[in-house]
């Protein structure tokens, strides 16, 4: 399926057929999200990522007071405003998408 949306040199973009003008506001929200999602579908790290879902990776506290930790995989790091990436729902690295499985340092230190 070729892509619904395009985007023109000057930063503008669309939706093949639709006209901006003749559309409800509250539609354009939904058609940005389908234009950031054929955006991403077209990066070929994401497909390749999505491909390989199986890939796991460890996110290691870097700076307990500040509440950092950093991605084994791919080195991203990343700021919580408090604990660490399990307690705060993440799932998968938000930078390279490899599932996190293990976390480092995360143990309680005294106050
Ligand atoms: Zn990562």
């Amino acid at each position: 399926m070729s892509r619904q949306t395009y985007r023109e040199p000057n930063g503008r973009w669309g939706v093949k057929g639709v006209n901006w003008a003749e559309i409800p506001d509250r539609l354009y929200g939904a058609l940005y999200k389908l234009r950031r999602y054929e955006d991403l579908c077209e990066e070929p790290i994401v497909v390749e990522r999505a491909i390989a879902a199986t890939d796991e990776t460890t996110w290691v506290r870097v700076d307990s007071e500040h509440h950092v930790w950093g991605c084994k995989n791919c080195g991203k790091l990343h700021k919580f405003e408090t604990d660490g990436p399990i307690e705060n729902g993440f799932a998968c690295c938000p930078y390279c998408g490899f599932k996190i499985t293990h976390t480092e340092g995360d143990e309680d230190e005294p106050a």
